[in-house]
């Protein structure tokens, strides 16, 4: 395991997408919208750096089997009503998107006033749908990494810093080059 960004780095992009949020919004009423289970370590550090009036709910959005995608599964059962609200969704980590894009299209459908996204980070040249993140704090490169919150079969999510695992961590399994389960 390989530190990839420590405990310090790690606040201070907090931080700074934090401000670039509170500015975004200028003291406006905001909902935040955490997506389980990834983003609760950020959204937990995020909202105690937001000045606005604040409502914080989750949706549950869950794809991967150890590092193996499968079909995207999204439980809105504890997310607050946000028809008429400025909302912001955040996650942990934009890799090809369609996370982020399904959850919002289901969202528009609720016609919140305005939906907006955050992600703590952004993978190099993996993204596969169309489609513009607002806020981010850090970009990375195309490594599986943990920490943070961030999960490999649910463990390593208490990690303070982001580490990276070795290819032979998260493929016990045979995996084709392209990662998928052969
Ligand atoms: P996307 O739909 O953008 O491809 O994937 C987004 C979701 O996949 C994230 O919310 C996260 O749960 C998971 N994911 C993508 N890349 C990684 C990674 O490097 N590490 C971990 N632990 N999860 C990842
Ligand atoms: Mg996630």
């Amino acid at each position: 395991m390989k530190i990839l960004l420590s405990e310090e780095e790690l606040r201070a992009g907090v931080e700074k997408m934090s401000s670039q949020i509170d500015q975004a919004y200028a003291g406006k009423p905001l909902t935040i919208i955490g997506v389980l289970t990834g983003s609760v370590v950020l959204l937990a550090d995020t909202i105690r750096l937001l000045s606005m009036p604040l409502r914080v709910g989750v949706v549950q959005a869950a794809s991967y089997d150890g590092a193996c995608r499968g079909e995207l599964r999204i439980n809105s059962d504890l997310m607050p009503d946000i028809s008429g609200h400025d909302v912001l969704l955040i996650d942990d980590i934009f890799d090809t998107g369609h996370t982020l894009k399904k959850l919002v299209d289901q969202m528009k459908s609720l016609s919140p006033t305005s939906l907006r996204t955050a992600v703590l980070m952004r993978k190099s040249g993996r993204q596969e749908v169309e489609f513009d993140v607002d806020f981010i704090a850090f970009d990375i490169p195309d490594e599986f990494v943990v920490g943070y919150g961030l999960d490999f079969n649910d463990e390593y999510r208490n990690l303070p810093y982001l580490a990276t695992l070795a290819p032979e961590d998260v493929a016990p399994r045979d995996l084709g080059s392209d990662g998928i389960q052969q």
